[in-house]
């Protein structure tokens, strides 16, 4: 690997230096950024704050302008306060000692890791996403990523393999494996220098590893939604700019038109009715709807359609009810309206409010 790595290494401006403080620098702005990008910020910080004081003694805003475009803001102002700290605590001087460079803000078990292999030459290990694919194909690794079991097991790997000579270049070499050829999709494995050794090739399963972390299943949520037609205009239905589906204070369709909607309580699925009458929807609720749209107005006697729809994180469950002779208790402010299909047609409206729409006819 060491061999491989000193004849295949990206050649990246960071590589060129031991300076922890450096080091620090890269590996913050490379989280979540490309690495073409980062050769391209990462001299410029380090021109203008070439020290762990020049940048502790930095105005926040100076720091934030020149990260600005590399995004995620809380990362340097993270480095800021941790500059702070290592002037304060240790004289400017990032420390050597694991432990104490862990507790800095911003740094984590990986931070640390690559600052303490790189720069001090200790063998620290680092586990990052590059190191996870590799690490999950070469030793066959078949629980999920961000799994505990998996993590230990990798962080594991990592500690042992780091032990032997040039910990910071054994830890890059791997990444570097993982950038170049044991990529994501199509890895490279003629090319890899530990193919012979590599378990996942051995049988057949690097298109399958590493296998991605489990994704939490999407939440039930109940919704009471209400068609309403106004006064003699069955063709015009009442929409709303904010139609307070709102879940943890955000509105679901922030910015589009759609039918008043409001989060209910459980009621059964459609294919339960002939079951169970205990958890129909709630002609209240459809009413609570109304009211706080602020509209009056007959609501039909029985649901009208049980739609379901589903959202990245949600599962909606939808009772439908339709109310005819509407009229609003006030002028209607502006971001709501009577609107029929022709004007319908020019507002930006939700996909699940045209689901509704389409649903009752
Ligand atoms: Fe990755 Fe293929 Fe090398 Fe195995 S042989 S480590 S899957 S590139």
């Amino acid at each position: 690997m060491l061999r491989w790595y000193d004849e295949n290494k990206r050649p990246l401006p960071w590589r060129e230096t031991r300076d922890p403080y450096a080091i620090w620098v890269s590996e913050i702005m490379a989280q979540q950024t490309r690495v073409e990008t980062v050769s391209r910020y990462w001299p410029r910080f380090l021109e203008r704050f070439p020290t762990v004081a020049d940048l502790a003694g930095a105005e926040e805003d100076e720091v934030l302008s020149l990260w600005s475009g590399l995004g995620y803001y809380r990362r340097a102002r993270l480095l800021h306060k941790g500059a702070k700290e290592v002037q304060a605590q240790y004289g400017g001087e990032v420390p050597a000692d694991a432990a104490q460079r862990l507790a800095l803000p911003g740094i984590g078990r990986y931070t640390a890791g690559a600052i303490g292999s790189i720069s001090f030459e200790q063998p620290e290990a680092v586990v990052d996403g590059n190191v996870a694919r590799v690490f999950s194909r070469l030793f066959l690794i078949e629980t999920p990523l961000g799994a505990s079991v998996t993590e230990k097991r990798l962080w594991q790997e990592a500690e042992a393999l780091v032990l032997g000579e040039r910990p910071g270049d054994w830890n890059q070499s791997i990444m570097e494996l993982g950038a170049l050829i044991c990529t994501p999709k199509s890895p490279k494995c003629g090319e890899c220098p530990v193919q012979n050794l590599c378990a996942a090739k051995g049988d057949g399963s690097v298109d399958r590893l590493p296998v991605p972390k489990a994704k939490k299943p999407p939440k039930q949520v109940f919704l009471s939604v209400v068609v309403a037609h106004p006064k003699g205009q069955p063709d015009q239905v009442f929409l709303q700019k904010d139609n307070g589906a709102r879940f943890g204070g955000k509105n679901l369709f922030g910015g589009l038109w759609g039918l008043p909607t409001m989060e209910v309580e459980a009621f059964d699925p459609p294919q339960q009715d002939l079951l169970s009458t205990s958890a129909l929807p709630k002609r209240e609720d459809a009413q609570a709807v109304l009211r706080a749209a602020g509209l009056s107005g007959r609501l039909e006697k029985d649901c009208r359609a049980r739609i379901k729809h589903v959202l990245s994180h949600r599962r909606l469950e939808i009772a439908v009810w339709r109310a005819t002779g509407v009229t609003p208790k006030a002028p209607l402010p502006e971001g709501q309206a009577f609107v029929d299909a022709e004007g319908q047609a020019k507002l930006g409206i939700a996909t699940l409010t045209k689901k509704v729409l389409a649903a009752i006819g």
